[in-house]
């Protein structure tokens, strides 16, 4: 029987060369020549000023204290995401206000959010999900008109665009993630994105826990010692020398990602809606890095029908977050405001196995077990 799995990091020669290099090379901790070299490749892909960090959920919470969030600010955000988005700020105290998603697609809805803005809001966090940019432009006029700071949680959006302008590099701050479930990885690591030079210099110094060591080592003080709060959030040079190779062969597995993506969508989108389930929305400002195939279910009976076919052909395919308003944590803080759209999200979502050594074969089979399946 056929046994596909729902993720596989693409791990290729040129990874086990650096990470040797690195370890026969001696320097091992943090900001060595492969992390110099990463921020270099990030700066020409037009990321701008970053800073490698051990997680996208480090990189997330170095953003709270970069914004001085604390007791009584109150942040925006979706319902629809992963935990790093909340916990970055809950950490410091903050009030979670929770926006629904769209109708269209799983992203944070702009008059969800303009609905929430009071004079205590300090920032919204969006979060692009799947790498489909959010609604840039009208929560960008918000987050103007009210002199509220942007976070991007741009955990799954390498190589994805809002008109032409990397994710990531659109709100005050950015985060991205290279957890071997993203689209490149080095296994766990993370980058912190900065537009103000000012709020870099002082990114630097939170994650180099409060010092100003990175001015040190560039000679530009003569000694270094606790000049602001912070921890440790930078990570090892091995795993920038893994990440670097990932990198390096960027286009390669984006492209195919794009492949197995366009087998599914060939497959299955003009065929799903028969059975009343339907495939992502791409609004025209968005560009596709291929990062997640989802499909949105009719119901949640329907979802599990699918995703239990699928595990009995062999194949493992996964729904995605729970809302968090409602979450065990979080539900007895919630303001008790019902988010339909998140909730739908929460019990229809499917997602199908996307990884580079995937074959168009296998990505064949999986959409002709989904519509056996759905027709069953
Ligand atoms: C993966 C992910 C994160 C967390 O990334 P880590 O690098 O594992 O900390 C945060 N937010 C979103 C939306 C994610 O998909």
């Amino acid at each position: 029987m056929t046994s596909i799995p729902f993720n596989k990091p693409s791990v290729g020669q040129r990874e086990l060369d650096y990470v040797a290099e690195c370890l026969r090379g001696g320097k091992h901790s943090g900001d060595g020549p492969f992390t110099r070299r990463c921020h270099e490749a990030f700066r020409a892909m037009g990321l701008g000023r970053t800073l490698l960090t051990t997680s996208c959920t480090d990189a997330l919470e170095m953003t709270a204290l970069l914004l001085d969030v604390g007791p009584g600010d109150e942040i925006i955000l979706p319902s629809f995401t992963f935990v790093s988005s909340a916990n970055a700020f809950a950490l410091r105290g903050a009030t979670l206000r929770f926006a629904d998603s769209g109708i269209d697609d799983p992203n944070i809805s702009p008059e969800a959010i303009e609905a929430l803005i009071t004079p205590r809001t300090k920032a919204i966090v969006v979060v692009h999900y799947a790498g489909v940019a959010c609604d840039m432009d009208r929560i960008g006029d918000l987050a103007r008109h009210h002199g509220i700071a942007i976070v991007e949680d741009a955990a799954q959006a390498i190589d994805s665009y809002h008109r032409g302008r990397p994710l990531g590099t659109i709100g005050d701050l950015g985060a991205l993630s290279f957890h071997d479930t993203k689209n490149i990885s080095s296994g766990e690591g993370g980058l912190l994105l900065v537009r103000d030079e000012a709020m870099q210099q002082r990114a630097e110094i939170i994650r180099e826990k409060g010092t100003n060591r990175s001015a040190f080592f560039r000679g530009e003080v003569d000694k270094y010692g606790w000049v602001d709060v912070g921890s440790s959030f930078l990570p090892s040079d091995v795993l920038a020398a893994y990440l670097l190779a990932q990198l390096e062969r960027i286009e390669e597995i984006q492209g195919r990602r794009r492949t197995i993506w366009d087998v599914y969508d060939r497959a299955l989108a003009s065929r799903v809606d028969a059975y009343g389930v339907r495939t992502a929305r791409l609004p025209d400002w968005a560009t596709n890095n291929a990062h997640m195939f989802y499909l949105v279910c009719a119901d949640l009976p329907q979802r599990q029908r699918l995703i239990d076919g699928l595990r009995a052909a062999g194949i493992s395919a996964a729904s995605h977050y729970l809302s968090l308003h409602s979450s065990p944590y979080f539900h007895r803080f919630h303001d008790g405001r019902s988010l339909p759209n998140s909730d739908h999200y929460t019990d229809t979502i499917v997602r199908l196995p996307l990884f580079a050594d995937l074959t168009d074969a296998q990505a064949d089979q999986v959409a002709t077990h989904v519509l056996d399946i759905l027709s069953a």
